[in-house]
């Protein structure tokens, strides 16, 4: 089988263009408020104050979301509320990061891979333990073989462990832990899986676009991404690094958690 690909994660890269786009976003916000300000003070004369104290306010705390962000990712410890500031301020500015990524000719792909170690690294430092039944591992269905005939996708249980992709090796893995596995064909599904199951994190194994949109989509739960391997192209007999799987369920299981034999 083709040998995964090893991904270097790229957090500067997402810091540096939150930055850029603050910067932007603090330029743009203060040339609004010159322009709109004559008008605002023929409405009242305290109005163009009163406005330039909550936009600033407003750039105070993404500046300040992003510095948390840093300090998490350098290992400072901050109480969760804080957690949610770093959260708040990296999504509002997701769409500018990206328009700046796109200005500078950066790849999408290499945003969102960033975007997801930034994520990462903040769910890492909420020292989040759950117990194996409240674990879910979530992977989509294309890391099955394309051939294969069994219908995994409702239960997983039913490969054969035949060894010709990693769905027999999940299938172990998530039974010697202890914790939900699904194997789900799209977004929709995985949503619906996260309804039922109720778990309290999840590790999620997706492309850079789908891993994005379903760590926002469902936060605060803790998600830890897992980019999968696309040596056949997208979608098609996918792959995934096991020992990264392991690394989460080590994260995130109680110490006394179910262990392999
Ligand atoms: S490991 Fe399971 S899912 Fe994969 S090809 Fe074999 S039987 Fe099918």
């Amino acid at each position: 089988m083709a040998e995964l690909a090893v991904r270097r994660p790229r957090k500067r890269l997402f810091i540096g263009l939150a930055v850029m786009s603050l910067m932007v976003a603090a330029i743009s916000t203060y040339g609004v408020w010159a322009v709109t300000s004559p008008g605002l003070a023929r409405i009242h004369v305290y109005l163009p104050i009163v406005v330039g104290a909550a936009l600033l306010m407003l750039i105070a705390a993404l500046g300040l979301g992003i510095f948390l962000v840093v300090l998490a990712i350098i290992g400072v410890p901050f109480l969760r509320i804080a957690q949610g500031l770093a959260w708040w301020a990296i999504n509002l500015l997701f769409p500018v990061i990206n328009l700046m990524g796109r200005l500078l000719d950066i790849n999408r792909e290499t945003i969102e891979h960033s975007f997801i170690e930034v994520s990462n690294a903040l769910v890492r430092r909420r020292r989040v333990r759950v117990s194996p039944d409240r674990l879910l591992i979530l992977t989509p269905h294309c890391i099955q073989r394309d051939v294969c005939a069994h219908k995994i996708t409702k239960r997983a249980e039913n490969c054969k462990c035949c060894g010709h992709c990693q769905v027999g090796d999940l299938v172990d893995l998530a039974r010697k832990r202890g914790v939900h596995l699904a194997i789900v064909p799209g977004g929709t599904l995985a949503r619906q899986v996260i309804k039922k199951l109720r778990p309290k994190a999840v590790l999620a194994v997706a492309c850079e676009r789908d891993l994005v949109s379903g760590i926002q989509d469902v936060f605060p739960m803790p998600v830890i991404g897992v980019l999968n391997d696309r040596p056949f192209g997208p979608c098609c007999n996918t792959r995934v690094d096991l020992e990264r799987i392991e690394e989460g369920l080590d994260m995130f299981l109680e110490p006394d958690g179910a262990r392999p034999q």
